[in-house]
């Protein structure tokens, strides 16, 4: 059954309304359960479930520790391209904002992945827009090529691809994706995403299906949250890792909690995603899947990311720049305002002030066979 047949078998409304309609004894109730169903995730997520975060955090810092001990990934990502052809209304690439378009060429590129290795940076996330005529798959796989050598693992965060196309990356050296299903709501889906190739909903939602069939050793998925209802869009996200868990098992699936932040085109959110409704997202996700990797990136301030460090948080991103070439010289043509800025070394060291290791490599770009 793919991923497409489930969703559909899920009513948005009725999921919404089961949520916000838990009382506190539900809450309990799964708290003093030892395995967490799909039903339980969803009181997890309620809203009366907000006065249970102390005992949920416990209970999510304990498995983490089990599982992933006091580590956190490091990575970092790099923007080739904020060309796109798409109108996402969220985004500040949306072809229609008026912003500094760059796509940088192969030496730009060079110099900016010398810098961001000079770091310290070995997992690097290759980031564009999607503009198949600006950067194309054959431009990627080129970067790819060019890049393999400086960088233990490169993940890729571009546009949906056929399983091909993806294993034509792989050989190219790419082992990790993410892919954003941005809202698992499908009018809400057609509302934000008004024009382009990204209106295909069905198509994003299986692109993960793709890359882990093409052999990606991470995919990482995640709803934007303040789309929509975020309690159940969480919810949606939850049940897709685990299917992705269960259907490639060989592939390390992560979840990322992206909030909409401050880009050009001045979208107004759905509702604003408040720190305790971040908390109790990452916090249900962790007890109902005790081994997904779970992802704060630099949209989150230094203090929040500290914060959410003990609750669950396996893989972070630092010293970013979310515009192509801003490693080398900072412009306005960012995908999004980064809020903690502080530098790989910086952010490090606060890790192992706090007894937490960063990570720096956990993968050899030889593991992948050359193509
Ligand atoms: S979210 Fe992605 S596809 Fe949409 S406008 Fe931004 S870069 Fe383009």
């Amino acid at each position: 059954m793919t991923f497409t047949q489930i969703h559909k078998e899920y009513d948005w409304n009725e999921i919404k309304s089961f949520i916000h309609s838990r009382t506190a004894d539900d809450v309990a109730a799964v708290l003093n359960k030892e395995t967490i169903t799909e039903t339980d995730f969803a009181v997890l997520l309620s809203p009366a479930a907000e006065k249970f975060l102390e005992p949920m955090a416990r209970e999510a810092s304990s498995i983490t520790l089990r599982r992933f001990g006091r580590t956190i990934k490091i990575y970092a990502p790099i923007y080739t391209s904020n060309e796109c052809t798409n109108s996402c209304v969220y985004c500040g690439f949306n072809r229609h904002n008026e912003i500094p378009r760059v796509t940088l060429t192969d030496a730009e590129i060079l110099a900016e992945a010398k810098t961001i290795a000079d770091m310290g940076i070995q997992h690097l996330l290759l980031v564009t827009g999607e503009s198949p005529k600006v950067v194309s798959v054959s431009d990627l796989a080129r970067t790819c090529d060019m890049l393999r050598d400086m960088f233990s693992s490169l993940s890729i965060e571009v546009f949906p691809m056929s399983t091909g196309e993806y294993t034509a990356l792989r050989s190219s050296g790419a082992d990790g994706l993410t892919i954003y299903q941005e809202t698992y709501n499908r009018e809400t889906y057609a509302r934000v995403h008004p024009a382009g190739r990204k209106r295909n909903f069905e198509w994003r939602l299986e692109t993960p299906d793709r890359g882990a069939e093409a052999g990606y050793r991470t995919v990482g998925i995640g709803a934007l949250m303040g789309l929509e209802d975020f309690r159940t869009e969480e919810f949606f996200v939850g049940i897709h890792a685990r299917y992705l868990m269960k259907q490639y098992w060989k592939t390390h699936v992560t979840v990322s909690f992206p909030r909409i932040r401050f880009a050009a085109g001045n979208f107004t959110p759905y509702e604003l995603i408040k720190d305790k409704n971040l908390v109790q997202s990452m916090l249900a996700l962790r007890l109902f899947l005790h081994d997904a990797g779970l992802v704060i990136s630099t949209r989150e301030p230094a203090g929040m990311r500290e914060h959410l460090l003990p609750l669950g948080v396996t893989q972070m991103s630092a010293g970013s720049k979310t515009e192509p070439g801003g490693y080398n010289k900072e412009h306005d043509g960012k995908q999004f305002k980064v809020e903690d800025d502080r530098t790989v070394a910086e952010f490090c060291a606060m890790l192992r002030s706090k007894g937490y290791d960063p990570v720096m490599k956990d993968w050899d770009k030889n593991f992948l066979v050359r193509s």
